[in-house]
């Protein structure tokens, strides 16, 4: 007997980026983390954390965590569902909504890989609807595959395009089943389709603490929609999806919106330098929304550069698919790390 169900058999597992571990000499410019610390706020409320605190199963609802999202976002605590990490909210809703073909999963590509492996542990039929060159929300096509669930990542990953918010909404009116609006990246943009929650009960606005916040270890991620959406979504969540430290910190680090709005806009300024020194050295690098930017070399190949970085201690993201295997994406890292950057590029290009 197999011991995997059928879909497990036959799938391929994600793919996360390398992870060397900390203290070892890489410049890891792989998985679009923050390149900087969190704020000093979780550092102190670590120092008092109280140990004896974790005899205890953590609040099965995070309400110390809501009612910080709740203050900073101006939305009711009871809009409000945490994850262990955005990915877990992704995972929920599509135990919650997708199955095989009349429960399909639909999403315009490229964008975030976890949606297909989503999918295929499901499983559920997936309608992928390309994105075209110019990165239009090809609409039509999206309200035509009838998903169960639509994903729209924006701002998207790997393109960094963002999507205007009326073409979210004219989505959200005329899809029948659950737009998830996927908003890991958007501290790094302007604007948000959050609003759109209140006018839609089908529409869910995901947010993270693992790139504006610099928290991607802590594994923490929330979404906002109508209560009567996210009623289905407890009902599959583990009791205790995510643990007491994270709910405590996580709290601190919502809390210092100034600190996480000041890195930001640090990330901002440098995305746009990488971009023009990327240029010059003979890339085509799209407009970036995102804390990371896609680029297509001019001279040697994607695959070749990524490789021959690798060898010089610097880790950046290939996708060796269709449609991205000639496209670097490089997280934007501190001045100093995309400085390295520039120079081992500059050396390998130019000799
Ligand atoms: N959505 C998108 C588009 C992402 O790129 C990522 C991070 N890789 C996530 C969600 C998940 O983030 P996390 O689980 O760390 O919150």
């Amino acid at each position: 007997m197999d011991y995997f169900r059928p879909a497990i058999e036959a799938m391929t597992g994600y793919t996360p980026g390398e992870w060397p571990a900390p203290g070892t000499n890489i410049i890891k410019l792989n998985s679009n983390e923050n390149p900087y610390p969190p704020s000093p706020q979780v550092n102190a409320a670590l120092q008092e954390l109280n140990v004896d605190y974790l005899r205890r199963y953590p609040d099965p609802y995070a309400k110390e965590f809501c009612r910080a999202v709740s203050d900073v976002l101006q939305v009711p605590a009871d809009w409000i569902i945490v994850g262990n990490g955005s990915d877990d909210l992704l995972n929920l809703l599509f135990r919650a909504c997708a199955e095989g073909q009349d429960r399909k999963v639909v999403y315009p590509d490229p964008t975030y890989v976890l949606y297909k492996t989503l999918s295929a542990i499901q499983p559920a039929a997936v309608a992928t609807v390309p994105y075209p060159e110019s990165f239009q929300l090809p609409i039509e096509a999206l309200i035509a595959a009838k998903g169960a669930i639509t994903l729209i990542a924006t701002p998207n990953s790997p393109s960094g395009h963002i999507v205007p918010l009326q073409d979210l909404r004219t989505l959200a009116q005329q899809v029948s089943g659950i737009v998830v609006i996927d908003e890991a990246y958007v501290d790094f943009a302007e604007g948000s389709a959050l609003s759109l929650v209140q006018e839609f009960d089908n529409v869910i606005v995901l947010r993270t603490l693992s790139k504006g916040y610099g928290l991607a270890g802590l594994r923490l991620g929330f979404g906002i929609a109508n209560p009567k959406l996210l009623a289905g979504l407890f009902k599959v969540k583990d009791s205790y999806n995510v643990d007491a430290i994270a709910i405590t910190l996580g709290a601190a680090a919502l809390r210092d919106q100034a600190y996480k709005n000041a890195r930001a806009n640090q990330i901002k300024t440098s995305r746009t330098k990488l971009s023009v020194d990327l240029k010059n050295l003979g890339f085509s690098v799209l407009e970036s929304h995102g804390n990371f930017v896609l680029a297509t070399p001019g001279t040697h190949s994607a695959e070749f550069l990524y490789r021959a970085l690798k060898e010089r201690g610097i880790l950046i993201r290939y996708f060796k698919q269709p449609g991205l295997d000639d496209k670097l994406r490089i997280s934007v890292g501190t001045e100093e790390e995309n400085s390295t950057l520039i120079e081992a590029l500059t050396s390998l290009i130019h000799g």
